[in-house]
């Protein structure tokens, strides 16, 4: 062969090489529409096995059954409204009512806001003898007691801060009937711990006073769920105990996992379920670009503050840390906003401060951990900042959710910075699924024209519905620009194929600060974040990977229980992909 054939059949080479990754980027654009598509399938099964038949032992009411007409419709009715004050039920609450009324065990699945207290708090009222509420949290309960006392609901609570007398007055009234009590609030450790309450317990059911049980938060039983607590896990001993006494449990999200799971852990395997939509028409959500400069964050959120929300609303904005939390508080108070921080380090006392002030209106934004959270009851919040990413999609909703509780229009804002991911996988490392949890969030947050509505209803296995323009994707056409990363995305892997051939490691840093020196030789340049947005892209599409806590991001052949974690490229595809990123 001479030269001038060998140029002619090296270029016809090349042309077929172009040709087959040609295909190969059509099948991989095929492959991904139809994951989109099964993932949908998927959900609409799952609805279907939802919605359509609420009855989860194989009976076959339908919904429509538990409407009515029952006969203590027109007393729950005058409750519902001289009691509470509430003139019409929303959406499940009658069915609900109804069905613990009727002494079944009842699953529901509520929205943040939908009304699941009233769930139970009317079937208490209106049934003779006292009803078990298991709640997780002092605060919760605190308000939750609040509140019905203010409506004339004789309603207790035993927990560390219950006085003497008053501890007296519910074991009397558990163990003889004595005194006015309707709904006695306990946390799980009561039920777990104490053999004292637990006695007297058995006595009032003894006589028959024992109304029925609820336990709220109830995927806290859950170790699939979002916020496990151990002591939840123990509760199956209430209807081993209590087996005639109807138990609800109510929670905002649960996916069929959990689900499946909590009805297990609480012996409810005949229950009743209901379930109702994720959707929050009142929430906008948005996704912000978060600099890397902590002070340019600030000036951003303090900014949106003061021109969206000048008159005092309430808002909350979620930090990683703790030491952040009390940095972030200041300087928002720097800038002239009232502000204060809640996490865990701090005592009792000076966070039910914090609380309270914010619950009055007195301070207007409470800058928290996800430790300032779970059931807290402030209907009008207005806005939720998250300067950080939360480290699920579960508990992203939730921690929104406390936007709007009220229905009114409210915002739900999350500042996403890629470097934000190593940084939360370190502690989700060792969570069941915590990594993949992660990865979805990250995801929501890297999307810049899905819909972040449908990304909620993809996650719970609901149908989609219509977002309305109340989201970011939706509302504004994005100038979204399209690039040809499929360069930087090889280099990237075959950086990091040179370490590893070295047994040796890279952090994200570092592969980020080679990729700037390299570039040069691609002839273009990606901008820092650009570069971070292309990693995290990588790892979503499985061509990288997580190291374990400790190496973060790696090149050397590091096992965690027997799986490879190195940062390593997927030996299938990597070659013949091409990747298109999108950037505003
Ligand atoms: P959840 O526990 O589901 O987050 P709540 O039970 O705290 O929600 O209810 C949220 C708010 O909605 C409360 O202020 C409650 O009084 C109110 N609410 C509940 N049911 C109704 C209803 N049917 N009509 C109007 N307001 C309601």
């Amino acid at each position: 062969m001479d030269t001038g054939e060998i140029l002619a059949e090296l270029l016809q080479v090349e042309v077929e090489i172009q040709d087959v990754q040609d295909q190969v980027n059509m099948l991989l654009e095929q492959q991904e529409k139809l994951y989109d598509r099964q993932s949908e399938l998927k959900a609409l099964l799952e609805a279907c096995k939802g919605l359509g038949d609420p009855v989860t032992d194989g009976a076959s009411s339908t919904v429509e059954n538990w409407s009515g007409p029952f006969e203590w419709d027109s007393e729950a009715d005058d409750i519902r409204f001289n009691v509470f004050g509430i003139s019409a039920y929303r959406a499940n609450q009658r069915e609900i009512i109804n069905s613990i009324l009727s002494g079944r065990d009842v699953l529901v699945i509520m929205a943040a806001g939908g009304g699941k207290s009233l769930c139970y708090q009317l079937p208490a009222v209106l049934r003779d003898g006292v009803a078990l509420v298991v709640s997780p949290l002092l605060s919760l309960i605190q308000d939750q007691v609040m509140g019905l006392t203010a409506l004339g609901i004789p309603a207790y609570m035993l927990t560390s801060t219950t006085s003497k007398e008053e501890e007296k007055f519910i074991y009397r009234a558990l163990e003889k009937g004595e005194g006015d009590l309707k709904i006695l609030y306990v946390t799980p450790e009561k039920i777990s711990k104490s053999k004292r309450f637990m006695s007297k317990l058995e006595k009032c059911h003894h006589a028959g006073r024992l109304s029925l049980i609820a336990v709220d938060e109830a995927h806290c039983c859950s170790q699939w769920g979002h916020d496990f607590r151990p002591d939840y896990k123990n509760l199956g001993i209430l209807k081993t105990q209590f087996p005639n006494v109807p138990l609800v449990a109510l929670t905002a999200t649960a996916t069929q996992k959990v689900q499946t799971d909590l009805m297990d852990m609480l012996h409810i395997p005949r229950c009743i379920k209901f379930v109702s939509t994720v959707n929050r028409p009142n929430l906008f959500y948005m996704v912000r670009q978060k600099s890397s400069v902590g002070k340019v964050v600030i000036d951003e959120i303090a900014e949106y503050i003061q021109e969206s929300y000048s008159n005092n609303e309430s808002g909350i904005v979620y930090c990683f840390s703790r030491k952040e939390c009390e940095q972030i508080a200041k300087e928002l108070r720097e800038r002239g906003i009232s502000a204060d921080y809640y996490h865990a380090d701090m005592d009792a006392n000076a966070r039910e401060k914090v609380h309270m002030r914010w619950s009055n209106n007195k301070l207007q934004v409470i800058v928290g951990t996800v430790a300032f959270g779970m059931g807290i009851n402030k209907p009008d919040v207005r806005f939720v900042i998250h300067h950080s990413l939360s480290k699920s999609m579960e508990t992203y909703y939730q921690e929104s959710g406390r936007a709007g509780r009220d229905g009114l229009p409210s915002e739900c804002l999350l500042y996403f910075r890629p470097g934000d991911v190593p940084r939360q996988s370190s502690m989700v490392f060792y969570e069941n699924s915590g990594l993949q949890n992660l990865y979805d969030i990250a995801r929501y947050c890297q999307s810049k024209r899905q819909c972040r509505r449908s990304a909620f209803f993809r996650h719970f296995a609901e149908p989609l519905q219509d977002c309305n323009g109340m989201c970011d994707n939706c509302a504004f056409s994005s100038d979204v620009k399209e690039v040809d990363v499929t360069r930087h995305a090889q280099l990237m892997v075959s950086l990091l194929q040179d370490v590893q051939e070295n047994d040796q490691r890279m952090t994200m840093l570092q592969l980020i600060d080679k990729m700037k020196i390299k570039h040069k030789e691609l002839g273009s340049e990606l901008k820092r974040e650009e570069t971070e947005q292309l990693v995290i892209k990588l790892i979503l599409d499985r061509i990288l990977a997580h190291l374990n806590p400790t190496h973060e991001w790696c090149g050397t052949n590091r096992t965690v229980n027997g799986e490879c974690q190195c940062l390593n490229s997927h030996p299938r595809t990597h070659k013949l992909m091409s990747w298109r990123a999108s950037y505003h």
